[in-house]
């Protein structure tokens, strides 16, 4: 037997949360899954310096407000479940769950977020969150003043290594390319700060120290030369994983796997929306992610509303508004 819902969301970061409390809030039947734990990216965030109205707290304690708020407003809340399949075409949407049975609602937001993109070391995994880290937003302003290395050689690589010489003593800049594919101006930018220096055509081969990280090997992809960088801090910056290879097929993606969305947070099916990591957007942080659980939130709402006539974007709309110098790869992938 199935249970209906109105809205079923999917992922139970801080955009999911923040749908499930607005959805909640508005009386609306709504049910949150999420495959891992409750509260998403955020547990893994020591330290939370950036989310307006709260100084400073741990991601954790943020995400466990979030999840008490959706809860106090009425939503059920499901983690750390085996999802075996998501229907998302027609008037009811299917969510079927190993041990917890099948569930039903005719509207879906989807607010699965995504991973960063890893070099896949073992010494990375040993260092993670003790010197190394993926976001300069996020940790930058734990090495002020020390030695940092920053890999990557694409736009956010090249724009994170200059905001992170705003705390750093100093600021390597390591590519496995003997170009950067970032935008020129940026990268001029990037050339002229005093702070970065640049190690091109570089392999990682290992992350060394002892507490915490004290340097970083690379080797030279042709003449093999190895150099040893020490550094307190390492920052990858090689690119970004969306957790939707489930919905492949269901809903419209980028070529990178990301949600295509209006404004309103709509994708190209009827009923399901998507907010946060998940979806085509330049700057991913907790506000962000949030702002857009409100926004699908209310758009889910609206269409409750008015599902008889459901408004729904458009590919071609759709890829204007995720990109609009994108090449025209606005497909089902
Ligand atoms: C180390 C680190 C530090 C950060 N620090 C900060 C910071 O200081 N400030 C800041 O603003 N931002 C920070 N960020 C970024 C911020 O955490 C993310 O932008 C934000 O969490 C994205 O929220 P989200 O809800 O879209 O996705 P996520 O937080 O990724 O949550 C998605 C959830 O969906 C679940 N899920 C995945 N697939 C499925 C599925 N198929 N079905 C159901 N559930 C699924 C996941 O288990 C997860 O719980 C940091 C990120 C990292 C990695």
């Amino acid at each position: 037997m199935s249970q209906h819902y109105d809205v079923i969301v999917l992922g139970g970061g801080p955009a999911g949360l923040t749908a499930g409390i607005y959805l909640g809030r508005a009386r609306i039947k709504t049910l949150i899954v999420d495959s891992g734990s409750l509260g998403g990216q955020m547990i893994m965030t020591y330290s939370v310096a950036n989310y307006p109205g709260i100084r400073q707290a741990s991601g954790r304690d943020i995400a466990m407000t979030m999840k008490a708020q959706a809860k106090e407003f009425g939503c059920d809340l499901l983690s750390n479940v085996e999802i075996r399949r998501i229907h998302l075409a027609g008037p009811d949407k299917t969510v079927e769950i190993e041990d917890e049975g099948t569930f039903t609602a005719p509207a879906v937001v989807i607010a699965t977020g995504g991973v960063p993109r890893t070099l896949g070391l073992p010494s990375e995994a040993a260092f993670k969150g003790r010197g190394i880290s993926y976001c300069a937003t996020c940790d930058g302003d734990f090495f002020t003043g020390k030695h940092v290395v920053a890999i990557g050689g694409g736009n956010s690589a090249i724009e994170e290594s200059v905001a992170l010489a705003k705390y750093a003593a100093s600021v390597t800049v390591v590519h496995e390319l003997d170009h950067f594919q970032a935008h020129p101006f940026a990268v001029e930018e990037a050339r002229s700060n005093p702070k970065l220096r640049f190690l091109m055509e570089q392999d990682i081969r290992e992350f060394v120290g002892g507490e915490t990280l004290e340097k970083v090997v690379v080797s030279h992809k042709r003449t093999g030369e190895v150099t040893e960088i020490p550094a307190s801090g390492a920052f990858i910056f090689i690119g970004y994983v969306p957790n939707t290879a489930v919905l492949r097929g269901q809903v419209a993606l980028n070529d990178r796997g990301e949600i295509l969305t209006d404004e309103a947070m709509r994708t190209d099916v009827p009923g399901v929306f998507a907010a946060g990591d998940s979806r085509v957007k330049r700057y991913r942080q907790i506000t962000t992610a949030v702002a857009d659980g409100t926004i699908a939130a209310l758009s889910a709402t609206e269409y409750l509303r008015n599902e008889a006539q459901p408004a729904v974007a458009t590919k071609e709309a759709l890829r204007k508004a995720a990109d609009p110098s994108a090449p025209p790869a606005a497909q089902r992938v």
